[in-house]
Formats: C-alpha cells, structure tokens, sequence
C-alpha cells in the first residue's frame, strides 16, 4: 500500500541520507516520495525518481511538511537533522519533531532509526550492528 514519505536533511547529513535512499531504493520507490526543497532535488537525482518538493527548510519547508503533518496527509518522516551544527530556522526544526510527537508519526533522525522503521533490520536480530559515526 501506497504511503507518503517525507526526506529532509540538513547539509552536513545529505551524504548519510542520500546513501541510505540508494541503499534502499527498491523499498522507497512504490511510495509518494516529498521533501524539503534542496533534499528533494538532490533525492530524485540520485534515485531518478518523482519526489515532490516543497521550499527549503530555512524558507519555510519544514513548516509545509508540519502542515501535512496536521492535515493527515503524511505516513512517515526520515529527517537526518545535524547534532553538530545550530540551524538558522531550528524553531522550525523543533516544531516538524513536535508535530511527530503530537499526530504519532514515525520519525527517524539516524540511519540505524531508518533501518528499523522500515524493517531493513530488527532490534531482536542480533546480528544487527549499527554503524558508529567516526568524528
Ligand atoms: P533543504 O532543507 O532540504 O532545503 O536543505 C532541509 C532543512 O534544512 O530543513
């Protein structure tokens, strides 16, 4: 069954997302795919596939995907947001995780959360291993 799935990644996580999007292509693709607008760009390139894309984050993306949050319109959320990093429009960063937490929207902020959320792995395999960022 068709589900809405939103991609979002600040700057220095692009690169993770869009490893994972590729690793996982054949997962992503029977799903409505949208996005944060530089996210979105770089998503549908390298996957060569649709993603809507709404502005980018600073100009108000993540408030369009809040809003279709609130709407019912979304299924899922991938946000890699950066840990290391201030965000000029971080209210805006807080406000789309609230609206996760208010509407109970799967949200993953990692790739091992990703991994999980859409079952390429399971806590209980205990053959998974996560990876482990190298700073
Ligand atoms: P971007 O926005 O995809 O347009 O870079 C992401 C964000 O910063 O929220």
């Amino acid at each position: 069954m068709q589900k809405t799935i939103a991609l979002v990644a600040h700057d220095h996580k692009k690169k993770d997302l869009i490893d994972w999007a590729l690793t996982h292509k054949n997962r992503l693709e029977g799903h409505k795919l949208v996005a944060t607008g530089t996210t979105g760009g770089l998503v549908a390139d390298a996957l060569q596939l649709p993603v809507h894309r709404y502005k980018s984050g600073p100009l108000g993306g993540d408030q369009q995907i809040g809003a279709l949050i609130s709407e019912g319109g979304l299924d899922a959320l991938v946000f890699f947001w950066d840990p290391l990093n201030p965000a000029p429009h971080d209210p805006d960063v807080k406000a789309l995780l609230r609206l996760c937490s208010v509407w109970n929207i799967p949200v993953a902020c990692n790739r091992a959360s990703a991994d999980l959320m859409f079952g390429i792995e399971s806590l209980e395999n205990m053959q998974y291993k996560r990876e482990v960022p190298i700073y």
